[in-house]
């Protein structure tokens, strides 16, 4: 029985397609700065969001400590939401490694965070206070995509305020292809952007933080000291490569399953379900039968997660005949 892995769209392995990539790169020592396909993806993705320069890390969680890092020091604030994958999702790191404060904000039900809530938590500059520096947004973030209206204003506000801004695009992509927009409309509006090849777009790891060419030569320092200097690093940034020229379109797919998922979901007793807007499934499951599920999926090859609520994610390695099994599966422990 093949495994239905749908506990995140970081399980996906590398196709044959990018395996092969991966090892015809060319490759060099990229602490050195002479791995010309680290150098050909930073490049690349730097065009492709529209900034001036590009850096490679090993992970997301990297990627935005070194830009939170670079935005501000000691002693200054970032604002971000409760459910913020940097806020709550990296282990503090912004605060223990780079003495900055979080602010964290309640998201609306659309997974921003409202206009009012940032204007106002943004601190006079008084020495009770830390200094805030930086408004932090997530997209899509818990599955949501930002409405570009609402990403234009939020940070117009921040430039207002004096604030930096920076984006956790991890899934930048597939917000830019749900709403059918070249994914540096989004990032145009942000100082920094850092998004994932690791996730829908099938790489095993990297991620690579943009922005102006001053602000990545300052991060370059911090990368290194956080022990993000890889060498012959054109291995994984093959696979980077790879990704933004195949595996971007496709997203489509991973949203239309997300889709399949929920209608055949739909209805079953107990389950409610969150509509899909990408590749990211919530469902909230009262009564009996909750206690039960996780193991009876397991039983049945189905992998999900479950820490806040029920959480379904589609990707490359997961195809309609995987959703129908979950959905049977589901049917099954809660139609009996
Ligand atoms: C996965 C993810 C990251 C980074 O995760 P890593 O596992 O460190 O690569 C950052 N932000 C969001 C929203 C994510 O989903």
């Amino acid at each position: 029985m093949s495994v239905v892995d749908l506990r995140s769209d970081t399980v996906t392995r590398p196709t044959a397609a990018m395996r092969a990539a991966m090892h015809d790169a060319e490759l060099g020592d990229d602490v050195f700065g002479d791995d010309p396909t680290v150098n050909a993806l930073q490049e690349r993705i730097a065009a492709v969001l529209g900034k001036e320069a590009a850096l490679f890390v090993p992970t997301g969680t990297q990627s935005n400590l070194t830009a939170i890092m670079t935005h501000c020091g000691r002693g200054d604030e970032y604002i971000v939401g409760q459910m913020a994958h940097t806020y709550r999702w990296e282990g503090g790191g912004a605060a223990v490694l780079g003495s900055v404060q979080p602010q964290p904000l309640e998201h609306q039900p659309d997974g921003t965070l409202a206009l009012k809530d940032i204007d106002a938590a943004v601190k006079p500059d008084d020495s009770h206070f830390a200094r805030s520096r930086l408004l932090c947004l997530e997209n899509t973030i818990g599955g949501k995509v930002l409405p570009l209206a609402y990403v234009a204003e939020a940070t117009a506000l921040a430039r207002r305020r004096g604030l930096a801004t920076h984006l956790d695009g991890a899934r930048l992509f597939n917000a830019a292809v749900k709403l059918e927009v070249p994914a540096r409309d989004i990032a145009g509006h942000f100082d920094s952007v850092s998004v994932c090849f690791s996730k829908g777009l099938g790489a095993p790891a990297g991620s690579c933080l943009v922005g102006p060419r001053d602000f990545i030569s300052a991060a370059h320092r911090w990368r290194k000291m956080l022990g993000g200097g890889m060498r012959q690093a054109g291995v994984l940034a093959a696979a980077a490569l790879h990704a933004l020229d195949h595996h971007v379109e496709r997203l489509d797919d991973d949203h239309a399953l997300a889709q399949r998922l929920a209608a055949g979901l739909q209805g079953l007793p107990g389950l409610t379900i969150e509509p899909p807007q990408t590749n990211i499934l919530f469902a909230d499951l009262q009564g009996e039968r909750a206690a039960g599920l996780m193991a009876h999926l397991k039983s049945r090859g189905i992998l999900a997660t479950g820490l806040y609520r029920l959480r379904f994610v589609t990707h490359l390695d997961v195809d309609a005949d995987g959703v129908d099994r979950t959905i049977s599966a589901m049917r099954e422990h809660l139609q009996a």
